[in-house]
Formats: structure tokens, sequence, C-alpha cells
């Protein structure tokens, strides 16, 4: 890790559900960052050596804080100290901001789906934060696939953007669909792609011309979604090649 790690308080922290909740910290001088990527993590583990992860950033570049979504995974070598943290602990936070999450990857193409699986609507709240996201695409579409209506976090913000959206834009189009409970959406997101019902329930349809995605979550759903996405003639983003998808593996 960065020499330049650091020890950030905790200012706030919001339970969700007893494996899910959010907090946020202060923000180390001089971490600069595009929505969308990540930084590590750090804590004393069990036997007292450092645990780094990788998390999303969850607030806009332009907070004066940090903010941070976590599953707690039974077990988890660094979700069960981090889920004992109180306001005031302190986590160790490296400054190095990784990866490749981002809108401004994408060449043309008018619409923007967010695809996510649990966890993996943190980078997105980050980008929906910023108004350039906004300006940059005339419609945005955000699908939130997660187990329970309980697991639905950062909803109000969702539904507050799918009313009125910032800078005039057209507002978002935002559909949950629950996977264990009946829900106006249920099943998981490749079934619902693969069978037209996504596009039905949104609206609109994927077409290579108009449409950007990125898919950010469950490496299973990821790697099924590429392939439906495939089969459709549309291609990743790469490096150097411009493409109609962006993906990022939670684990
Ligand atoms: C680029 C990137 C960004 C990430 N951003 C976030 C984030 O914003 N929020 C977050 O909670 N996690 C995020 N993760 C996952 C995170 O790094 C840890 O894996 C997670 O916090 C669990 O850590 P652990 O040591 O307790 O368990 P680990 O030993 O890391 O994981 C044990 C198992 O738990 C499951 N698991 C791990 N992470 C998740 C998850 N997020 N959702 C569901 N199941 C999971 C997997 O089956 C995994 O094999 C991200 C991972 C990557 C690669």
């Amino acid at each position: 890790m960065s020499e330049h790690s650091a020890d950030c308080e905790l200012t706030w922290r919001h339970d969700w559900a007893p494996h899910l909740f959010s907090f946020r910290t202060v923000r180390p001088a001089g971490l600069v960052f595009a929505p969308g990527q990540f930084v590590r993590l750090g804590l004393a583990g069990a036997d007292g050596t450092m645990v780094w992860r990788a998390y999303s950033i969850v607030s806009p570049p332009a907070a004066d804080h940090l903010e941070f979504y976590s599953i707690v995974v039974p077990n988890g070598p660094f979700t069960q100290p981090l889920a004992g943290l109180a306001v005031g602990d302190v986590v160790r936070i490296d400054p190095t901001v990784y990866g490749f999450l981002r809108t401004d990857r994408f060449e043309g193409g008018c619409d923007l789906w967010l695809l996510a699986t649990g966890t993996g609507i943190a980078p997105f709240m980050s980008m929906l934060a910023d108004d350039a996201v906004w300006r940059r695409f005339e419609r945005i579409v955000v699908i939130h696939s997660v187990r329970r209506a309980s697991e639905l976090v950062y909803r109000d913000d969702l539904s507050a953007w799918a009313r009125a959206a910032p800078c005039g834009a057209r507002p978002l189009v935002y559909l949950p669909t629950l996977t264990a409970e009946p829900g106006p959406l249920t099943g998981r997101i490749t079934n619902l792609l693969a069978d037209g019902g996504l596009e039905r329930a949104v609206g609109l349809a994927l077409s290579s011309d108009d449409s950007r995605l990125m898919m950010c979550g469950n490496p299973s759903m990821i790697k099924e979604t590429r392939a439906l996405l495939g089969a459709r003639g549309m291609t990743p983003v790469r490096r150097e090649t411009p493409g109609h998808y962006i993906s990022e593996n939670f684990w």
C-alpha cells in the first residue's frame, strides 16, 4: 500500500439492515477521484495484521467527505472489524485511486444503463451525484437487483432523481428488481435481459447506437450480461477501443 495511507475518522454511519451499512470519513488531503473509482481501505484483522480491501466511493468528487457502502460478510476478514466501527473510530485509506468504471471512457451513445447487483450500486451513486453525467446522457436507467426490498439502499435518492433530475435533465428511470420476494419487477437482471422483460419495463430498447452500459457487482451477473450483450453485437470498452459497456466485479 502507498506510504501516504492515512487513518481517517468516521464522521457518520447509517445501518440499512443488519448486514448492510454506509459510512462517511474525513477525506484525506490530496485524494482526487472520478465518479466510479475506488480506493483501498485498511483495518487490523483478527491477528493484528492489516487487511486491505477495495471500496468504491459513493460520494461525488465535490464532497468534502468520502462515503462508502458495505456489506458485512459472515467471517469476512475485513468486513467483520469494519462492522464494529462507530463514529470517531478510524479506518486507514490509501489515497491512490483505481478503476475504469468511468463514463468519460464512452464514445457516442445517448442512453446510459447502470446495472447493479447488491453493493454494486455504490459507484453509480457517485456518478449520479455529479452533474456531468446528467449533461452527458439524454436518458439514464438504473436497475438495482437485490434479494429483498429491505436491501434497496439509497432508494430515497434514486426515487428523488426519478421524480426530478438535476440540470433540467430527463428524470431517472429507476427500476429495482427483487430476486427473493415479489416486487414491481422480479427476477435476475440476466433473465430480464434475455427475455426482453427489462427493455419492456424500462420502455426503451437497447441498441449499439444509443446504449452505453455499466455493470457492477456479482461476477456471475457480469459474465452472463457480457455474453448477452455480445450476442447483440455489443463490445466492451477497451483502453484504446471504444465499445458499448464497462464492467467491474466486486469479488
Ligand atoms: C473494485 C472493487 C470495488 C469494491 N467495492 C465495494 C463496495 O463499494 N462495497 C462493498 O461492500 N464491497 C466492495 N468490494 C468488495 C470488498 O473489496 C470486499 O471483498 C468485501 O468488503 C468483503 O471483504 P471481507 O474481507 O469481509 O470478505 P472477502 O474475503 O473479501 O470476501 C469473502 C466472500 O464474500 C463475498 N463478497 C465479497 N464482497 C461482497 C459484496 N460486496 N457483496 C456480496 N458478497 C460479497 C464473496 O463471495 C467473497 O468470496 C469491492 C471489490 C472490488 C474488487
